[in-house]
């Protein structure tokens, strides 16, 4: 037999060599079961794969997103298996990987239950333990509709003229992976899938996957359709991996902002008002102190508060262009005059609107407004999640206009004030994304070139590496990203910076040169914390609701031992709220242990206690919501640690 010419790819270095007529990816690179599938001449394929004069092969290893992946999808054709030997009235639907692990829709008479789920993954052990082999088979259209007779769904995938983007089609060939036994060599069960797959089940790791849930789910994702059970699951590739993700798991789940804002008493929302807040007393403290927090650090930085309306007619929103784009999102009023408007799901034409009031000159510029502006958007249903996803906001939005010169300067301005800003809260842990000119823009490339070397730079200055998204910029501007990572490794995109080369011009904005010519200026976008309500539930999340003492809406409570305290207390009470702090008094005839840990759970960051010796010292013994005892200070001496405490926006506490 003749040897074949190939190229073996070993990070990122070409290496040619000279194998035998019939030699599989899995000769040259296979490695046990690390390595799951093979890249051949850039494209994923199964370790089985023949290889041909000139191929260029490369490894794929589990431990990477693509060969994770392929193992994640390998165990959703198992548990489709384990449910059909369960269930053989189960049509298939699709299953597809996603994020942590992989899920199949199902098409069956009765939802599954929690005990069916401890069924089927036992079944999925036995499968996965037996070591069935993945063979790949090309069948054609009529072939494969011959044999998916019994599976109406699938069906309707084979010659669906690029109507489903779906891992079942849209190979070059249409293709079926047969189970095969490893004993008998018998086919046992068989999917309609364009693959890759890892070799046999056994590369599938029996302690290492797990079903979570089953969720009701319309065929294709679209309502219209029929509604199947989809079982989500998750997979890794070893135990240890999984483990650390359950924990994650159920880290994520005690930070839960919607649960932590019910035991404090912070929120709640209702069926009456989709994806709106109300706002209880100490939720509304928070929101507030961000309010404050940021309106001070804005002032410093130049910017001015500004306040358009809610309701704009429509004839604007036609303008800015919000009405053909944005329309689907935007809720509307009709008047009894008939005139039609929209309630604002963006602050910028507003503030372009005082922009245009008077004449500007280049003198004028930068000119920076800022607004804390309630937004609707409408969101579907299904897409709401607590404060996470809602369908009212606030935004800490502005806009700065700026002559083309200027857009370097105050990009990299505005990128200080945010990592200045994002420190204050805790989150150093900062990164970029920055979004380039897409293909369909508006503006010359002139311009476009100034404003990505614009926030190029901005990046640069902020010491940050950035990633880049090539071509996703608006069509009005390239944009920055800021994305903030949380205490639990969590990723939170939070600010934008955009340049605008667009909506200054469509509004009829202009100001006056140096050389005494209209101009249009450039208005740059930005947020920081992008949507209050977000950005509250996220530091719920991040501090486990133990938000720092300055957020705190109850920074401080005191507590009696005994009645004979109340006098002093209700007097200390006063003094520290003239001293601008937030304090309770609890002065209830209850135990002390009783009241400690029920303002414990509460997370109020300072108790201090009297009885009668420290009524008798005029003194207060500090405790912190850790249990730590600070000892016996006076009033005075609590406040001036604790100002400093808040002064330093919590990297110096009490505990230090
Ligand atoms: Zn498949
Ligand atoms: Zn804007």
């Amino acid at each position: 037999m003749a040897d074949l010419a190939i190229a073996v790819v070993t990070a990122e270095v070409e290496e040619s060599r000279s194998v035998p007529e019939g030699a599989t990816a899995a000769d040259v690179v296979g490695d046990g079961r690390r390595v799951v599938v093979a890249r051949i001449n850039g494209e994923l394929r199964d370790l089985a794969t023949i290889l041909r004069d000139g191929d260029v092969v490369e490894a794929v290893g589990v431990d990477t997103p693509e060969g994770l992946a392929v193992l994640r999808h390998s165990t959703a054709h198992v548990l489709a298996q384990a449910v059909q030997d369960t269930f053989p009235e189960a049509k298939l639907g699709i299953g597809p990987p996603v994020k942590d692990g992989f899920y199949y829709d199902f098409s069956v008479e009765t939802p599954f239950t929690p005990e069916d789920l401890k069924v089927l993954e036992k079944r999925m052990q036995e499968i996965v333990k037996s070591g069935q082999r993945f063979s790949r088979r090309v069948v054609t259209d009529a072939e494969a509709k011959h044999e998916l007779a019994g599976e109406p769904f699938k069906l309707r995938l084979i010659g669906s003229e690029g109507g489903a983007d779906v891992m079942e089609v849209g190979g070059a060939e249409l293709t079926i992976y047969d189970n095969v036994e490893a004993k008998s060599g018998a086919t046992c069960w068989g999917d309609l899938c364009r693959g890759p797959h890892v070799p046999d089940t056994r590369f599938i790791p029996p302690n290492a996957f797990r079903l979570m849930r089953t969720a009701a789910a319309y065929w294709l994702g679209d309502q219209a359709n029929e509604q199947l059970q989809r079982v989500y699951g998750t997979a890794w590739p070893s135990k240890e991996e999984m483990q650390a993700y359950l924990t994650f798991l159920e880290e994520a789940e005690k930070r839960d902002h919607r649960k932590i804002g019910r035991e404090l008493d912070l929120f709640h929302m209702q069926e009456e008002a989709p994806g709106a807040v109300f706002w209880h007393p100490k939720g509304w403290s928070v929101f507030q102190s961000l309010i404050g927090y940021m309106r001070g650090k804005q002032q410093a930085a130049g910017f001015q508060e500004v306040n358009g309306p809610e309701l704009m007619d429509r004839s604007l929103w036609e303008a800015s262009g919000h009405w053909e784009k944005f329309g689907e999102n935007m809720f509307t009023t009709q008047t009894p005059d008939e005139r039609v408007y929209a309630i604002k799901p963006m602050n910028c034409p507003g503030h372009v609107q005082i922009f245009r009031q008077g004449l500007r000159s280049y003198r004028d510029l930068p000119i920076r407004y800022a607004e804390f502006g309630k937004v609707h958007r409408y969101e579907p249903s299904g897409a709401l999640h607590g404060l996470m996803r809602v369908r009212a906001f606030t935004q800490d939005d502005a806009h700065i206009f700026v002559s083309p010169e200027q857009i370097t300067a105050e990009s990299v301005a505005v990128t200080r004030l945010i990592l200045d800003i994002y420190s204050d809260f805790g989150f150093d842990d900062v990164r970029i994304k920055f979004s380039d000119r897409p293909e369909k823009r508006v503006g010359s490339d002139d311009i476009w070139d100034k404003a990505e070397a614009a926030l190029k730079e901005a990046a640069r200055v902020a010491g940050i590496d950035y990633t880049l998204n090539p071509g996703e910029g608006a069509f009005y501007g390239p944009k920055l990203e800021f994305v903030l990572r949380d205490a639990i490794g969590r990723d939170w995109q939070c600010g934008t910076l955009q340049v605008d080369l667009n909506l200054p011009g469509r509004l009829g904005a202009h100001y006056i040169d140096e050389h005494s010519q209209k101009q249009t200026p450039v208005m740059l976008h930005r947020a920081i914390f992008g949507s209050l309500e977000r950005f509250l539930g996220i530091l719920i999340e991040h501090h486990a609701g133990r938000l720092p003492a300055w957020l705190a809406p109850t920074q401080v409570v005191l507590l009696s031992i005994t009645d004979r305290a109340d006098a002093y207390l209700a007097e200390t009470a006063d003094f520290f709220r003239n001293q601008g702090l937030r304090v309770e008094c609890d002065l209830r005839n209850e135990k002390i242990g009783f009241k400690i840990r029920e303002h414990t759970l509460q997370r109020v960051p300072y108790l201090l206690v009297a009885g009668d010796k420290e009524v008798a010292a005029e003194l207060l013994s500090v405790r912190t919501r850790s249990g730590k005892d600070l000892g016996q200070m006076t009033a005075q001496t609590f406040v001036e640690r604790l100002r400093s405490e808040l002064e330093s926006r919590g990297r110096r506490t009490l505990e230090d």
